[in-house]
């Protein structure tokens, strides 16, 4: 059950946030300097033929949630990248002496306009690139970008101040060791027992501050699932924070360092799997990007919640309740899950599995539209009328479906689903998967005895 006076002081907290931000001091030149130096060294023979190759036949427009909702051509796909395309072009394309006679320098003014491009309305959901006939991928370029901006200064307030704060506290909205234990101990008070800082185990969980602070029923339900299938599994409060504002400001140097107190933890333990919690872009973030402090791959898998979970229930070892419940639901498939990472058939598993009329959004699975809310957008105030019209799309998609309730795997759609339910008083009930399967659990989660 949410709390929804937490969820407004949640919501006022980020209203403050870039108060808190301590923007680098640095001229004009550093700034452009810095930008390009990323620019330069991150376009590599991919990046080239993706920057070489628009046709500019405006497909991406009618796949982006921002154009689609706006219809303002400042915000189609490819002119996101027009600045890294600019910089190429001039300086490292093979007719590069010929276009700096027709293509200006970019300029510190260029940089400033661009933050909101590739910021407040980008969430890289990589729908563009779906439908794009060149393959263009428009997110990466989207996020080098971002790595750009970051090297110069110049990334929007209050992503700069949370991003600091995690490369600086270790914390995130001030969740630390502390809160955690505070939740957990919550939790252990209500009856679920949540092993913690525990030298060993084969499965180590990982929360992020969302859900420490918000959506506790969350960790909960995670909980419950572990201990019915009697694994042996820990919480680690020396690496528990799945957000990763590293990668969602563009600081590579902060992704790397949050990826690796998760890697650090999991060693520690010995885990052969780590279970991420319902939060995007952490899975990109440790499973795709994350690797060994040498470059050596991950020695333990890594899945998503809704991933394991929908494993377990598919191959029988998880086993729930079907029938008891005559709900309508659909399922709102995030972007970072189903199209950047192919978890698509799990959630779906798990659903299946508990007796409820399922109906499919159109488009859906990896064509799904985005939330919105994504990539940190949700965080940048300024972006909060061009988001809630982003939204809308997505409101009238699951209206579509007459569903009375969405379910979602990612805890930044939820809050960005909240966020939008709540302005225009939507009535469409917003579920945690894996909730919905805790709650569906046979014995309510009672522990197995120990696999
Ligand atoms: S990645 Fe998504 S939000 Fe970004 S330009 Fe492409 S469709 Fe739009
Ligand atoms: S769909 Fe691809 S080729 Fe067409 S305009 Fe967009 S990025 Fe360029």
């Amino acid at each position: 059950m949410i709390d929804m006076a937490v969820f407004k002081q949640f919501q006022e907290a980020i209203r403050h946030l870039g108060e808190m931000a301590q923007p680098e001091p640095l001229t004009d030149a550093a700034r452009l300097s810095r930008a390009k130096a990323v620019m330069h060294r991150k376009t590599d023979r991919a990046l080239a033929m993706d920057l070489e190759s628009c046709v500019n036949c405006g497909y991406c427009s009618e796949a982006c949630h921002f154009y689609q909702s706006t219809q303002d051509p400042k915000y189609t796909p490819t002119r996101k990248l027009d600045l890294l395309r600019r910089v190429h072009m001039r300086e490292t394309s093979a007719f590069a002496p010929l276009h700096r006679l027709f293509k200006p320098d970019i300029t510190v003014a260029d940089l400033q306009e661009w933050q909101e491009l590739v910021y407040d309305s980008c969430t890289e959901c990589g729908r563009c690139s779906m439908v794009c006939p060149m393959g263009i991928n428009i997110a990466r370029g989207v996020n080098v970008m971002r790595e750009a901006l970051s090297e110069a200064g110049l990334v929007p307030l209050e992503l700069m101040a949370v991003a600091q704060e995690q490369a600086g506290r270790g914390t995130v909205f001030g969740v630390g060791p502390a809160e955690l234990l505070k939740a957990v101990e919550a939790l252990r008070a209500q009856g679920i027992p949540i092993p913690l800082d525990e030298p060993a185990a084969d499965v180590m969980l990982v929360t992020t501050v969302i859900d420490v602070l918000l959506y506790q029923d969350a960790l909960a339900a995670t909980a419950r699932i572990l201990n019915h299938l009697g694994l042996r599994w820990t919480l680690r409060s020396a690496g528990f924070e799945a957000a990763n504002f590293g990668l969602l400001s563009g600081n590579e140097a902060l992704q790397k360092a949050a990826s690796q107190r998760l890697i650090a933890e999991a060693l520690a333990v010995g885990a052969h799997t780590v279970i991420l919690p319902e939060c995007g872009h952490a899975y990109p973030a440790l499973r795709w990007e994350a690797r060994l402090p040498g470059g050596a791959p991950l020695p333990f898998e890594v899945l998503a919640v809704s991933e394991f979970v929908g494993r377990e229930i598919a191959s029988g070892r998880l086993e729930v309740r079907s029938g008891d419940t005559h709900q309508v639901v659909t399922y709102h498939d995030a972007c970072k899950l189903a199209r950047h990472g192919g978890v698509i058939d799990e959630p779906r598993a798990a659903i299946a599995a508990l007796g409820v009329e399922f109906r499919e959004t159109s488009p859906t699975a990896e064509l799904n539209w985005c939330c919105g809310g994504g990539a940190g957008t949700f965080l940048i105030n300024r972006a909060a009328p061009l988001r809630h019209k982003a939204w809308e799309i997505k409101r009238q998609q699951i209206d579509a479906t007459g569903a009375d309730a969405v379910v979602v795997s990612c805890a930044s759609c939820r809050l960005n689903f909240m966020a939008g339910a709540e302005t225009d008083q939507w009535p469409t009930r917003i579920v945690s998967l894996v909730e919905l399967v805790a709650d569906h659990l046979p014995d309510n989660g009672t522990p197995s005895a120990p696999a």
